[in-house]
């Protein structure tokens, strides 16, 4: 292979963004993907029948539209997305449900005498939604360009983080919600790291909604990769890299893997104590993925519910914080708390007509090998009656089958490292720019870097912007957008 300007050992979000930003600076670039098919965690395949298109890892891109690095590309005009009017629901039982819809006011309606206090909690926050999206997909060593969101944030994690969390509450509703969006961080509740989560989630589904894009989240990738080879850069699938010594010469290599990957990749090419600190950044604990093919759209008992895109199906604040302490403890919770997402009534080319997709997952200790589709089913049934029968197809990934499908899912750890308020200081090094490591020219772009998990390009775009300013002189951000 020819020498290049520029090498991306990757191809997932965080890889293609970063060989986006390093075409449009000019340079000559090359990615190494492992797989047969680019997109790491933003893949979409037929897993279960012919036609019907699940989304392997990724579903939700509550980030898509806001990401710094996703408006400089323009994604908005290259993939159409859907917004659903409801971001996510919690079912109870006897057909009760916490609903958030992008309305903050319709939302609140529906909490009875709590709806008060959801308000008092989140209008602050939605109202600087933008500052709180910004803060987000920064770095969290950086000062803060609005002090006053971040307080007003700051304030918020503390009581929905810690024992205070239910001080504003009197009903369950409220609080279940709250609790299912904070468990996507896959940490025991309440925690300031999983209130920081759930919040930032929370506030993005009343301002921008939750969007989903047309034909899954291959698109968004697709649309990267489409960007990159029109501006010359070259996608080589099917391989592995190993050693650095596998690689063609180049002046930057930047790394869309784990910390640990890394460190065997570069070997002693990097000092002996930036690779200790690469080995011990800690990864997190897991999921267990199960997508199924129904027949039918599954008969939640509250029929809202089919205008839901995403729904936590954990139970009560009380459920959750059991589910999520079992895992933390190493067990599989008797009664999981399950992520869904039901894509076909906003999009129905992810299936032929008359069937539907249904895509969860559940948290399992990491390295977990069991099946939990009975799990699953168990507990969707329980808020839809039926569900089973609706069933034509399905297809399981144990945690560790996750990370077998993608070497950076530790175990089956989705988040490139477990997200505690330190790692995510110190992501994977305690630095201001964590994106580049110990060694000239070697730089990590993954979510195992500032701001974290999730398709939102930006550790890529970090990563390539600090490669452009070291070894190019480039200072300025490439234009990004359409032509
Ligand atoms: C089941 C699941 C559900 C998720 N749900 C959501 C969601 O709904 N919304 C959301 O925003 N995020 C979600 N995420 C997280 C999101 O997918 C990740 O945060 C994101 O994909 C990280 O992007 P990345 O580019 O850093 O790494 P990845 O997407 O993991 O890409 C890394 C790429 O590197 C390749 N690779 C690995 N090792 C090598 C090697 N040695 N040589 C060459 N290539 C290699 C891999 O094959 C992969 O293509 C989910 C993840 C999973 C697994």
């Amino acid at each position: 292979m020819d020498d290049c300007d520029a090498i991306v050992v990757g191809a997932g979000p965080n890889g293609l963004a970063a060989a986006v930003v390093l075409a449009r600076a000019g340079l000559s670039v090359r990615v190494y993907e492992r797989e047969s098919t680019i997109g790491g965690g933003a893949r979409t395949e037929e897993l279960t029948l012919p036609g019907v298109l699940h989304d392997v890892c990724s579903a939700v891109h509550p980030q898509a539209l806001s990401s710094a690095f996703f408006r400089a590309f323009e994604l908005d005009k290259r993939v159409d997305f859907v917004i659903p009017e409801i971001s996510y629901a919690n079912p109870l039982d006897n057909g009760r449900s916490g609903i958030a819809w992008r309305d903050l006011d319709r939302t609140a309606d529906g909490l009875g005498v709590d709806g008060a206090a959801w308000k008092s909690l989140l209008r602050p926050l939605v109202e600087r939604a933008d500052e709180v999206a910004q803060f987000a997909g920064s770095q969290v060593l950086q000062l803060p360009r609005h002090p006053l969101t971040l307080a007003i944030l700051g304030l918020r994690i503390l009581e929905q983080g810690t024992r205070g969390w239910d001080v504003r509450f009197r009903e369950d509703l409220a609080p279940a919600m709250l609790t299912g969006v904070n468990a996507h961080a896959i940490r025991p509740v309440p925690s300031l790291a999983t209130a920081a989560a759930g919040l930032v989630l929370a506030t993005a589904g009343h301002a921008r909604g939750w969007p989903i894009p047309i034909g899954g989240s291959q698109s968004i990738v697709n649309a990267l990769a489409a960007d990159l080879l029109a501006h010359g850069g070259e996608i080589v699938t099917h391989t592995e890299v190993t050693s650095l010594a596998e690689l063609p010469k180049a002046k930057v290599v930047l790394f869309d893997l784990t910390p640990r990957a890394l460190a065997r990749i570069a070997g002693d090419r990097l000092p002996a104590r930036y690779r200790r600190a690469l080995e011990r950044f800690r990864y997190g604990n897991a999921v267990a993925k199960v997508d199924f093919a129904l027949s039918a759209p599954v008969p939640w008992t509250d029929p809202r519910l089919a205008e839901a895109a995403t729904l936590h199906v954990g139970g009560t604040r009380e459920e959750v914080e059991i589910s999520e302490a079992d895992v933390a403890a190493g067990r599989h919770p008797a009664d999981p708390y399950v992520l869904v997402s039901q894509p076909t009534p906003f999009d129905p080319s992810r299936a032929p007509k008359g069937t539907h997709v249904l895509w969860t997952y559940t948290h399992v200790p990491r390295g977990s090998t069991e099946d939990r589709s009975e799990a699953i089913m168990s507990k969707i049934e329980r808020y839809a009656p039926g569900f089973r029968d609706t069933i034509i197809a399905s297809s399981s990934r144990t945690a560790l089958e996750v990370e077998r499908h993608n070497p950076n899912y530790i175990g089956g750890d989705i988040a490139g490292g477990d997200v505690t308020i330190a790692q995510l200081l110190a992501r994977p090094v305690l630095s201001p720019t964590p994106w580049r490591t110990a060694a000239r020219g070697i730089y990590l772009c993954s979510s195992s870097t500032p701001p974290g998990p999730a398709v939102h390009g930006l550790g890529g775009y970090y990563a390539a912007m600090t490669a452009l300013r070291d070894e190019f002189g480039v200072t300025r951000r490439p234009y990004l957008g359409l032509a």
